[in-house]
């Protein structure tokens, strides 16, 4: 419920921001109509605060009115000259993974594109399972801003009522669901590892208590129930060619004003030779047991000569071994390789989280009980400063 109290001043400041036009001024008097989403923004530009939302307490309500599993859809740059964006690839897993989910509920699977161009987006989304597409169009979302486009998730979720709303747990994404959890009062689940339907509820399962354990958590109170997931966490799908969706178009009264955050530069990283572990079809991964920093270069050689590039333990990391940027696990990157070598790594929780996804794990270690041998698809027990030097040399003569 919105309400405004006798504080008011009339001073008209909260009748532009509103995005869906619902404040009109009575008697002097800001008085909200019914198309009012409760989205808050008003709230914040009233210089009295004369302006109060009250939102209902959690409790086991109905909520046979909210149908569909959503997945909010991620642009970036191409980074090329055209300046057109593409969709992220975690947009395809995050479809991958709601598929199943609406299958299973029975309901259909909408992805939600906002943007400023539509370049037939929609295409790849319908190939990649999507039976509807929420699109709004308009100029204010020519880059992703906080205040913009959780004000217009809201308005979407507010008016279409989806049951689950999934994101990346990307910088964008980790941004953006928060904001919309906030401005909805309901839950979010971060960075899930798993999701699945009990009972009708979506079970979102993560790590918890640094990855020791993995708590399963479910949001029986609240709609639509919310997840970020990873880059890399789940499989994208096969597109299916001439699968198509739905498109939905929407409007939105967007502000400038609404923007309190301002760009002021953007740097584009068109350095082809970029580490980017994540995308990285052959990763050739070492953690502490290769002993030095010298030892470690022997990965990049590794590396160089299959093709891949070199990820690393976090307590090589640590050890100064290799960067930051280079780390697999729970604390770094997330990957899904079609190979993955490990030399040295002992396979503690919080590094498989991050690459048990990869479809051929292989491990080198000297300890025949470490736990990286139950992920590894092959496991040779011997000693890494014996057997990289072969691989390299082995490698060499095959080229
Ligand atoms: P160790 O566990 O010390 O293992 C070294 C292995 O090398 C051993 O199995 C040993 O048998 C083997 N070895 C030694 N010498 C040889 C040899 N000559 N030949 C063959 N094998 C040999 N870790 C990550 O990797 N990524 C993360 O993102 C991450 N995030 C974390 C977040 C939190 C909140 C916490 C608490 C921890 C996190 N960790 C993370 C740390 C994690 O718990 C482990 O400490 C770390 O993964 C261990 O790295 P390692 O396997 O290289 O080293
Ligand atoms: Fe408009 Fe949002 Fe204020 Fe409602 S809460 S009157 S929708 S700005
Ligand atoms: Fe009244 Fe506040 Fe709106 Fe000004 S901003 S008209 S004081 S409710």
């Amino acid at each position: 419920m919105i309400e405004v109290s006798n504080k008011c001043i009339g001073c008209n400041k909260c009748v532009p921001v509103c995005p869906f036009a619902a404040i009109n001024m009575i008697d002097k008097k800001a008085t909200m109509n019914e198309a009012c989403t409760l989205c808050g923004v008003c709230v914040q530009v009233c210089p009295v605060n004369a302006i109060t939302i009250t939102r209902e307490e959690a409790s086991a309500r109905d909520f046979s009115g909210f149908k569909g599993v959503w997945v909010y859809v991620e642009l970036t740059e191409t980074g090329d000259k055209s300046h057109q964006k593409r969709i992220k690839p975690v947009t395809f897993e995050l479809l991958a993974a709601g598929r199943r989910l609406a299958d299973e509920l029975g309901e259909d699977l909408c992805a939600v594109l906002l943007c400023d161009k539509n370049h037939n987006y929609e295409k790849e989304l319908g190939a990649h399972g999507a039976d509807k597409v929420y699109m709004v169009e308009h100029e204010e979302l020519f880059e992703y801003n906080t205040d913009i486009f959780s004000t217009v998730i809201v308005a979407l979720v507010t008016r279409h009522k989806p049951s689950s709303m999934l994101y990346g747990a990307t910088i964008q994404g980790r941004d953006l669901a928060p904001r919309v959890a906030s401005a909805l009062y309901v839950g979010l689940t971060a960075d899930c590892t798993g999701l699945a339907i009990k009972d009708g509820l979506l079970l979102q399962s993560r790590p918890a208590f640094g990855g020791n354990i993995m708590a399963d958590i479910l949001a029986p109170n609240s709609r639509p129930q919310m997840s970020t997931v990873r880059p890399n966490v789940m499989k994208a799908g096969e597109p299916v060619l001439g699968r198509t969706a739905v498109v939905v178009r929407e409007t939105a009264k967007l502000d400038r004003s609404l923007r309190r955050v301002k760009v002021l530069e953007r740097k584009i990283e068109h350095d082809a030779g970029a580490v980017k572990i994540e995308n990285a079809n052959i990763i050739v991964s070492g953690g502490r047991g290769m002993k030095t920093k010298d030892k470690f270069k022997q990965l990049d050689e590794l590396a160089k000569l299959l093709g891949g590039v070199v990820g690393a333990s976090r307590a090589a990391v640590d050890l100064g071994f290799k960067e930051k940027t280079h780390q697999v696990g729970q604390s770094g990157t997330t990957v899904s390789p079609k190979l993955y070598l490990a030399f040295g790594i002992s396979g503690a929780v919080q590094h498989i989280v991050g690459m048990k996804a990869s479809d051929v794990i292989v491990a080198v270690n000297k300890d025949p009980n470490a736990p990286i041998f139950n992920v590894a698809k092959y496991g040779i027990v011997g000693d890494i400063h014996e057997i990289v030097p072969k691989l390299i040399e082995a490698l060499k003569k095959a080229k």
